[in-house]
């Protein structure tokens, strides 16, 4: 699960984490209340969007105009900045053409930046360790980063048995170039982050421009926080800061029914259940020469009514043109799974082909309630076939 900039902020404040005085807004007034309770003389207006990029990125509205974080100077400038922004579709690197809708502003104080750097924290499944990340080109993807200067990337794993300590706050801070007071006041900032990332089960932490100000202080100034949906049920606190005007609508209600759902672009529905089953499929389709139009795993305990939920999802999407489910009967049973796809594709009317691949218990029994059930399944008695059959049903339906 994703948080906006300032619920990543307001978080992370409470760990000791240094940020700026801030204040989310809603409207152009607020934003401008909101100022007067800051210090000033110079703010910072920026999109709340769940995308990075938004200082270079730019309003469909307003093309030729400014981006999505404006640094301003009068109350009046933080209010016309914020009316610029709010309602209005920001189009950065990272939203995609279609963009986003701005509905909230982060009105903060304005920062003097000696100083950029980068930092994040992620759980690295090589070591299977919370790993610290840091480099000296702050403000830059650290993607592009690692492509053409990797010596820039600086790593500490950190053991869980011990956690963080002096040493690898020092080891990052040196290679930074950092000195004296900075130095110390990196190694408290890692130290709470670190804190962070742990208690709240936390995917990814990214803090993208980390900045040194004049002053020696070491703050963050962009975080992006994700949290690990798997270990959502420990931090129920956590739930309320959930922006489903963020989400993309098929995977919001996969949530609501507990399906591991994920939009992609492709043509292809998939309902599989098991992930790796499911990653297989999004191959072999490819390998095929179609793609993909979601990753979907139904779960071991597939039962009829989450097949139907499952179906529901998928025919939302105006991309599917058709349909591979491929199940394997372990926990769940073909026949069952069978009733559930033959009770779907009547109650939502399916138009688009359908191929079904059954494996596993009662299998025969599954194929059985398939074929006499009088709709036109395509049956497959493998992955490949059923790959191959599916494609071919996309070309010949075009
Ligand atoms: P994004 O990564 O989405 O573009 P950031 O929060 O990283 O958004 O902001 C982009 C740039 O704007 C930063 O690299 C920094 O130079 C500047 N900036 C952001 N917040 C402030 C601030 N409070 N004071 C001064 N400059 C800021
Ligand atoms: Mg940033």
């Amino acid at each position: 699960m994703n948080i906006h900039e300032y619920q990543a902020k307001e978080l992370l404040r409470r760990y000791g984490v240094a940020v700026l005085d801030g204040h989310v807004a809603f409207t152009a007034r607020e934003a401008a209340e909101v100022a007067r309770t800051l210090p000033g003389p110079v703010y910072v207006v920026k999109a709340q969007i769940h995308a990075g990029g938004r200082g270079a990125g730019r309003f469909r509205e307003d093309p030729g105009g400014k981006g999505g974080v404006r640094v301003v100077r009068s109350l009046e400038e933080v209010r016309e900045a914020a009316a610029a922004m709010l309602g209005k579709t920001l189009v950065t690197k990272q939203t995609g053409p279609g963009g986003k809708v701005v509905q909230r502003v982060y009105v903060e104080d304005g920062c003097d930046i000696a100083r950029e750097l980068y930092l994040s924290l992620l759980v690295d499944r090589e070591t299977s360790r919370v790993t610290v990340i840091a480099s000296s080109e702050g403000g830059m993807e650290i993607e592009e980063v690692a492509a053409s200067h990797p010596e820039r990337i600086l790593r500490a794993a950190i053991d869980p048995a011990t956690g963080i300590s002096g040493f690898h706050c020092r080891k990052l801070g040196f290679g930074l170039g950092l000195s004296g007071p900075q130095l110390r006041s990196f190694e408290k900032f890692v130290t709470a982050m670190y804190r962070a990332f742990v208690e709240l089960d936390c995917a990814i932490v990214e803090v993208n421009p980390l900045v040194v100000t004049k002053k020696g202080d070491v703050v963050a100034l962009d975080a992006k926080v994700s949290f690990d949906d798997n270990a959502l049920f420990r931090h129920k606190e956590l739930e309320g800061l959930r922006d489903e005007a963020e989400m993309d609508p098929k995977e919001l209600e996969a949530v609501r029914h507990e399906l591991n759902y994920v939009a992609l672009d492709g043509e292809i529905g998939c309902m599989v259940n098991g992930a790796g089953l499911a990653m297989a499929t999004m191959d072999i389709i490819k390998l095929y020469g179609s793609s993909p139009a979601n990753f979907l795993d139904v779960g071991g305990t597939a039962t009829a009514e989450r097949v139907t939920q499952a179906f529901r999802i998928i025919t939302s999407d105006p991309n599917v043109k058709a349909i591979l489910v491929n199940i394997f009967g372990g926990i769940a049973k073909c026949d069952m799974i069978a009733t559930g796809i033959v009770e779907a594709t009547k109650t939502l009317h399916l138009k688009v082909p359908l191929v079904v691949r059954l494996e596993g218990t009662n299998v025969e029994l599954g194929k059985k309630i398939l074929a006499e059930s009088g709709l036109a399944i395509i049956p497959a008695d493998n992955l490949a076939d059923a790959a191959e059959k599916v494609v071919r049903a996309v070309k010949e339906a075009a």
